[in-house]
Protein backbone atom coordinates (compact mmCIF):
# COMPACT_ATOMS: atom_id res chain seq x y z
CA UNK A 1 0.00 0.00 0.00
CA UNK A 2 1.07 3.53 -0.61
CA UNK A 3 2.63 5.43 -3.32
CA UNK A 4 6.19 3.93 -3.81
CA UNK A 5 4.39 0.74 -3.74
CA UNK A 6 2.46 1.04 -6.30
CA UNK A 7 4.90 2.97 -8.08
CA UNK A 8 7.18 0.14 -7.73
CA UNK A 9 4.67 -2.36 -8.72
CA UNK A 10 4.01 -0.66 -12.06
CA UNK A 11 7.29 -0.57 -12.97
CA UNK A 12 7.95 -4.51 -12.45
CA UNK A 13 4.39 -5.09 -14.21
CA UNK A 14 5.39 -3.02 -17.45
CA UNK A 15 9.16 -5.02 -17.21
CA UNK A 16 7.25 -8.36 -17.05
CA UNK A 17 5.53 -6.81 -20.01
CA UNK A 18 8.60 -5.98 -21.65
CA UNK A 19 7.28 -2.26 -21.76
CA UNK A 20 8.88 0.71 -20.93
CA UNK A 21 7.51 1.94 -17.17
CA UNK A 22 7.86 5.48 -18.14
CA UNK A 23 5.11 4.87 -20.94
CA UNK A 24 2.22 4.68 -17.65
CA UNK A 25 1.08 7.28 -16.17
CA UNK A 26 -0.05 6.38 -12.80
CA UNK A 27 -3.42 8.71 -12.11
CA UNK A 28 -3.82 8.70 -7.85
CA UNK A 29 -7.44 9.00 -7.76
CA UNK A 30 -8.17 10.88 -4.72
CA UNK A 31 -11.94 11.24 -4.72
CA UNK A 32 -13.48 11.23 -1.06
CA UNK A 33 -10.13 10.90 0.13
CA UNK A 34 -9.41 13.23 3.12
CA UNK A 35 -7.58 16.33 2.14
CA UNK A 36 -4.60 15.21 4.30
CA UNK A 37 -4.08 11.92 2.55
CA UNK A 38 -3.89 13.75 -1.04
CA UNK A 39 -1.21 16.55 0.70
CA UNK A 40 0.66 13.60 1.64
CA UNK A 41 1.01 12.19 -1.75
CA UNK A 42 1.87 15.23 -3.14
CA UNK A 43 4.25 16.24 -0.40
CA UNK A 44 5.99 12.77 -2.45
CA UNK A 45 5.99 14.95 -5.17
CA UNK A 46 3.25 12.74 -7.34
CA UNK A 47 1.45 15.05 -9.58
CA UNK A 48 -1.05 13.51 -11.30
CA UNK A 49 -4.72 12.94 -9.54
CA UNK A 50 -7.77 11.69 -10.48
CA UNK A 51 -11.35 12.86 -9.41
CA UNK A 52 -14.43 11.68 -10.23
CA UNK A 53 -16.95 14.70 -9.52
CA UNK A 54 -16.36 17.95 -11.21
CA UNK A 55 -17.94 19.69 -7.87
CA UNK A 56 -15.31 17.79 -6.10
CA UNK A 57 -12.33 18.67 -7.67
CA UNK A 58 -13.62 22.50 -8.31
CA UNK A 59 -13.88 22.56 -4.36
CA UNK A 60 -10.43 20.94 -3.48
CA UNK A 61 -7.99 21.66 -6.22
CA UNK A 62 -7.75 25.29 -7.10
CA UNK A 63 -6.57 25.70 -3.34
CA UNK A 64 -4.30 22.88 -4.03
CA UNK A 65 -2.89 24.08 -7.46
CA UNK A 66 -1.96 27.56 -5.47
CA UNK A 67 0.77 25.12 -3.24
CA UNK A 68 1.43 22.60 -6.13
CA UNK A 69 1.28 24.56 -9.19
CA UNK A 70 2.38 21.60 -11.47
CA UNK A 71 -0.50 19.07 -9.67
CA UNK A 72 -2.65 18.18 -12.70
CA UNK A 73 -6.59 16.25 -12.27
CA UNK A 74 -8.19 14.04 -14.61
CA UNK A 75 -11.67 14.16 -14.53
CA UNK A 76 -12.22 10.36 -14.12
CA UNK A 77 -16.55 10.02 -13.68
CA UNK A 78 -19.51 11.03 -15.25
CA UNK A 79 -19.45 14.04 -16.77
CA UNK A 80 -22.67 16.44 -17.47
CA UNK A 81 -23.37 18.74 -20.10
CA UNK A 82 -23.98 21.75 -17.90
CA UNK A 83 -20.63 21.06 -15.68
CA UNK A 84 -18.49 20.60 -18.98
CA UNK A 85 -17.46 24.24 -19.11
CA UNK A 86 -16.38 24.26 -15.41
CA UNK A 87 -14.63 20.65 -15.90
CA UNK A 88 -12.88 22.09 -19.35
CA UNK A 89 -11.33 24.90 -17.13
CA UNK A 90 -10.37 22.69 -14.35
CA UNK A 91 -8.43 19.40 -15.80
CA UNK A 92 -6.03 18.44 -18.39
CA UNK A 93 -8.06 15.47 -19.54
CA UNK A 94 -11.46 14.03 -19.28
CA UNK A 95 -12.07 10.21 -19.21
CA UNK A 96 -15.50 9.71 -19.75
CA UNK A 97 -16.29 10.81 -23.12
CA UNK A 98 -19.25 8.76 -23.45
CA UNK A 99 -21.94 10.29 -25.70
CA UNK A 100 -22.80 12.35 -28.68
CA UNK A 101 -24.33 14.99 -27.09
CA UNK A 102 -20.99 15.60 -24.72
CA UNK A 103 -19.11 15.12 -27.96
CA UNK A 104 -20.76 18.20 -29.50
CA UNK A 105 -21.00 20.53 -26.21
CA UNK A 106 -17.53 19.76 -25.93
CA UNK A 107 -17.12 20.47 -29.23
CA UNK A 108 -18.58 24.08 -28.80
CA UNK A 109 -16.85 24.85 -25.81
CA UNK A 110 -13.44 24.11 -27.05
CA UNK A 111 -13.99 27.05 -29.36
CA UNK A 112 -15.05 28.91 -26.82
CA UNK A 113 -12.14 28.70 -24.88
CA UNK A 114 -9.63 27.97 -27.32
CA UNK A 115 -8.17 24.68 -25.60
CA UNK A 116 -9.67 21.38 -25.18
CA UNK A 117 -8.55 18.83 -22.80
CA UNK A 118 -7.23 15.39 -24.12
CA UNK A 119 -9.95 12.97 -24.41
CA UNK A 120 -10.88 9.27 -23.47
CA UNK A 121 -13.60 7.96 -25.30
CA UNK A 122 -15.28 5.66 -22.66
CA UNK A 123 -16.82 1.78 -23.80
CA UNK A 124 -18.80 -0.22 -21.71
CA UNK A 125 -16.88 -3.42 -22.45
CA UNK A 126 -19.39 -5.63 -20.31
CA UNK A 127 -22.49 -3.76 -21.90
CA UNK A 128 -23.98 -3.14 -18.48
CA UNK A 129 -27.01 -1.55 -18.65
CA UNK A 130 -25.93 0.81 -15.93
CA UNK A 131 -22.57 1.78 -16.50
CA UNK A 132 -22.06 4.70 -18.78
CA UNK A 133 -19.76 4.48 -21.76
CA UNK A 134 -20.19 3.54 -25.65
CA UNK A 135 -21.23 0.09 -26.55
CA UNK A 136 -18.25 -1.93 -28.19
CA UNK A 137 -20.62 -2.18 -31.75
CA UNK A 138 -20.56 1.76 -32.04
CA UNK A 139 -17.26 2.76 -30.93
CA UNK A 140 -15.75 2.94 -34.03
CA UNK A 141 -18.30 5.32 -35.22
CA UNK A 142 -18.22 7.63 -31.94
CA UNK A 143 -14.51 7.70 -32.79
CA UNK A 144 -15.40 9.44 -36.22
CA UNK A 145 -17.62 11.04 -34.42
CA UNK A 146 -15.61 12.92 -32.50
CA UNK A 147 -12.56 13.27 -34.77
CA UNK A 148 -15.43 14.89 -37.38
CA UNK A 149 -15.76 17.69 -34.34
CA UNK A 150 -12.05 18.08 -34.05
CA UNK A 151 -11.83 16.92 -30.54
CA UNK A 152 -8.24 16.07 -29.34
CA UNK A 153 -9.43 11.97 -28.80
CA UNK A 154 -6.07 10.54 -27.21
CA UNK A 155 -7.48 6.70 -26.29
CA UNK A 156 -10.72 4.32 -24.61
CA UNK A 157 -11.50 4.16 -21.11
CA UNK A 158 -13.20 1.28 -19.27
CA UNK A 159 -14.50 0.09 -16.23
CA UNK A 160 -14.85 -3.83 -16.48
CA UNK A 161 -18.07 -5.46 -14.23
CA UNK A 162 -16.97 -6.10 -11.08
CA UNK A 163 -17.80 -10.04 -11.74
CA UNK A 164 -15.81 -10.59 -14.54
CA UNK A 165 -12.32 -11.83 -15.61
CA UNK A 166 -10.95 -7.65 -16.15
CA UNK A 167 -7.97 -9.30 -18.75
CA UNK A 168 -10.75 -9.54 -21.07
CA UNK A 169 -12.09 -6.17 -20.81
CA UNK A 170 -8.40 -4.85 -20.97
CA UNK A 171 -7.74 -6.78 -24.54
CA UNK A 172 -11.21 -5.87 -26.06
CA UNK A 173 -10.79 -2.16 -25.25
CA UNK A 174 -6.98 -2.71 -27.35
CA UNK A 175 -8.47 -4.36 -29.46
CA UNK A 176 -10.98 -1.23 -30.60
CA UNK A 177 -8.39 1.15 -29.49
CA UNK A 178 -5.71 -0.42 -32.01
CA UNK A 179 -8.39 -0.71 -34.74
CA UNK A 180 -9.07 3.05 -34.59
CA UNK A 181 -5.60 3.95 -34.19
CA UNK A 182 -5.27 5.04 -30.78
CA UNK A 183 -2.73 4.87 -28.46
CA UNK A 184 -4.28 5.71 -25.23
CA UNK A 185 -5.70 3.20 -22.86
CA UNK A 186 -7.24 4.30 -19.70
CA UNK A 187 -7.73 0.97 -17.75
CA UNK A 188 -6.73 -0.55 -14.20
CA UNK A 189 -7.47 0.01 -10.52
CA UNK A 190 -6.17 -0.96 -7.30
CA UNK A 191 -7.66 -4.46 -7.73
CA UNK A 192 -6.24 -5.12 -11.60
CA UNK A 193 -3.66 -2.52 -12.12
CA UNK A 194 -0.80 -4.93 -13.39
CA UNK A 195 -3.10 -7.02 -15.62
CA UNK A 196 -4.37 -3.88 -17.32
CA UNK A 197 -0.87 -2.68 -17.61
CA UNK A 198 -0.04 -6.26 -19.22
CA UNK A 199 -2.76 -5.33 -21.76
CA UNK A 200 -1.14 -2.06 -22.54
CA UNK A 201 -2.31 0.16 -20.12
CA UNK A 202 -1.08 3.80 -20.80
CA UNK A 203 -3.17 5.24 -17.61
CA UNK A 204 -4.03 3.38 -14.24
CA UNK A 205 -6.28 4.61 -12.46
CA UNK A 206 -5.35 3.73 -8.59
CA UNK A 207 -7.53 4.86 -5.67
CA UNK A 208 -7.64 2.92 -2.35
CA UNK A 209 -4.46 1.10 -3.06
CA UNK A 210 -2.48 4.41 -2.36
CA UNK A 211 -4.38 6.25 -0.29
CA UNK A 212 -6.21 3.62 2.02
CA UNK A 213 -9.86 2.94 2.12
CA UNK A 214 -11.98 5.48 0.80
CA UNK A 215 -13.87 6.60 4.38
CA UNK A 216 -17.24 7.50 2.45
CA UNK A 217 -18.59 5.76 -0.77
CA UNK A 218 -17.82 7.11 -3.71
C1 LIG B 1 -12.78 5.35 -7.92
C2 LIG B 1 -12.33 5.04 -9.29
C3 LIG B 1 -11.09 4.44 -9.52
C4 LIG B 1 -10.14 3.99 -8.41
O1 LIG B 1 -10.66 2.89 -7.75
P1 LIG B 1 -9.76 2.08 -6.68
O2 LIG B 1 -10.39 0.75 -6.65
O3 LIG B 1 -9.87 2.83 -5.39
O4 LIG B 1 -8.39 2.03 -7.19
C5 LIG B 1 -10.70 4.22 -10.84
N1 LIG B 1 -11.49 4.59 -11.87
C6 LIG B 1 -12.68 5.18 -11.69
C7 LIG B 1 -13.49 5.57 -12.87
C8 LIG B 1 -13.15 5.42 -10.40
O5 LIG B 1 -14.34 6.01 -10.23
Amino acid sequence: MGLQDITDRITKAATDAGRDPTSIDLIAVSKVQPIGRVEAVLDQGHRLFGENRVQEAAGKWPALQERFPDAKVHLIGPLQTNKARQAMELVTAIHSLDRPKLAQTLARLAQDLGHCPKLFIQVNTGEEPQKAGILPAEADGFVAECRALDLPVVGLMCIPPVEETPSLHFALLAKIAARNGLTGLSMGMSSDFEQAIAFGATHVRVGSAIFGERVKPA
